[in-house]
């Protein structure tokens, strides 16, 4: 099974155009640069779009913006516990005010008025939180295209980012007419051959090529670039540069170059745990497994165990000035543990695919409590959750590496929405964020698991599916 699942990545991090290369960019600078991108986009800057110049990249947008409800509609969320997506304290009894597709007013709910005419929802018993954001899905399950983003939508993801498959093959989802999570699309990954995926790659050979291919993705509607893991590191700068010109970051999927090194070519993310391993480990160890990844392709899938179980997480030789390298460069990591989970029991599992599993783990703990952003990326279909479920799986994952559960969901919403450079509108419950919302029933900040009781979900001012029931 873990023979046919992909294992793409991309990475991600919001990103302003970051001066890479001259150390990080003045806050003033960084404004500027966000200012000058959001009125290329017609936007306006306002004043939430500070949230946005913290995370990087802004005014990012998906390529099927959802459904508007009728403007004048009032509708009112109440009695449900409010989860924000910033890590504040929830809100028990809160009341949500949502006009057209905006949510308008939030609090405990005896400070809020509700507008005369307002629908009022009773949602007691469920806690309330922005919708997830699902940083790595890959629509390639074999499904009707629609199928797997449709289930996903069911289960509370709002958002997601394919790094990699072709835009034109999510016309199906874009123009299928019903409702669908907001999809941000980095289109084919930039590689070399022999390609490891052809239908999802573009062979970048020069910079000229990598110049051309980022004007066109980003034209043809993509939000950010993906870089594959046979592009050299020469190349990884140039795509860089020219992605931060055109106001659009660049996440990784690493294999042969090291995290540090590419990092310092200017990446904005990095996709995959595994990403990090020829930087862990021994240069020794690190040159054998990067000859067999040359020699074939296939030589990662059973090597990075391997390269993982021979590498300690926890020496600082190694990671420290990793860890270091990625705050500094405000580097977004999504992890995507759960397409690497092995357990003792699982088919074919030999003491390395456990023991490296386990020091992925570890190591992704070292980067919270170091402060690294993390995000939650599902890569769709995983050995240790049924069908849909694979986001869920992550989050239950990341409780594991250490993130109290309150982190995970920050993690999952207004983090996500960041690293995505949406974060001026979606990723947490705001006044003047656009209203994608998912109702669990029970506390998740208790117990994760809780995010699998899925009950309700909005997507922009409405219900997909049930509401909950109207109070007369
Ligand atoms: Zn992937």
């Amino acid at each position: 099974m873990m023979g046919q699942m992909r294992d793409c990545g991309d990475p991600t991090k919001g990103g302003d155009a970051r001066g890479r290369g001259q150390g990080r960019s003045t806050p003033v600078r960084r404004l500027i640069r966000v200012a000058a991108l959001a009125s290329l986009c017609g936007i306006q800057v306002a004043a939430s779009a500070a949230d946005g110049v913290e995370g990087g990249f802004t005014g990012l947008r998906e390529i099927n913006p959802p459904a508007e409800p009728d403007p004048g509609t009032a509708s009112a969320i109440v009695g449900a516990t409010l989860i924000n997506g910033l890590g504040h304290a929830p809100i028990a009894d809160s009341a949500i005010v949502i006009r057209g597709p905006h949510i308008v007013a939030v609090g405990p709910r005896a400070t809020i008025a509700i507008p005369a005419g307002a629908r009022v929802h009773d949602a007691a018993g469920l806690s309330i939180l922005p919708g997830l954001i699902d940083t790595h899905f890959h629509n390639d399950t074999g499904d009707e295209p629609t199928e797997m983003p449709a289930l996903i939508l069911s289960r509370g993801v709002t958002t997601l980012r394919d790094p990699s498959l072709p835009i034109r093959d999510y016309d199906p989802v874009r123009l299928g007419g019903r409702p669908m999570p907001r999809c941000f699309l980095t289109g084919r990954h930039f590689d070399q051959e022999p390609h490891a995926y052809p239908h999802d790659a573009v062979a970048i050979r020069s910079p000229d090529e990598a110049h051309a291919a980022v004007t066109r993705h980003v034209a043809e509607g993509a939000s950010a670039i993906k870089v594959y893991y046979r592009l050299p590191l020469e190349l990884i700068r140039v795509t860089c540069a020219a992605a931060h010109e055109r106001g659009v970051p660049v996440t990784a999927h690493l294999e042969l170059v090291d995290a540090d090194v590419a990092i310092r070519a200017g990446l904005d993310g990095v996709e995959h745990v595994t990403s990090f391993g020829t930087a862990l480990a021994t240069p020794e160890a690190a040159e054998h497994f990067r000859g067999a990844v040359r020699r074939d392709n296939e030589a990662r899938r059973d090597g990075r165990y391997r390269l993982w179980a021979g590498l300690d997480p926890d020496d600082d030789r190694r990671a420290r000035p990793l860890i270091d390298r990625i705050i500094e460069d405000r580097v977004v990591v999504s992890p995507t543990l759960a397409v690497f989970e092995r357990r003792g029991g699982d088919r074919d599992v030999e003491a390395y695919h456990i023991q490296g599993f386990r020091n992925m783990l570890r190591f992704v703990g070292q980067c919270h409590r170091s402060g690294v952003p993390l995000v939650v990326g599902s890569h769709t279909a995983v050995p240790h959750a049924g069908r849909g479920w694979a986001y869920q799986r992550e989050l239950e994952l990341l409780v594991e590496c250490g993130l109290s559960p309150g982190e995970v969901i920050t993690s999952a919403t207004s983090r996500g929405a960041r690293f995505l450079g949406c974060a001026d509108r979606l990723g947490s419950v705001e006044p003047g964020k656009l209203a994608d919302l998912v109702l669990v029933e029970g506390d998740p900040l208790a117990d994760i698991k809780i995010m699998r009781s899925v009950r309700h979900v909005m997507l922009n001012g409405r219900w997909v599916g049930d509401a909950p029931r109207r109070n007369p």
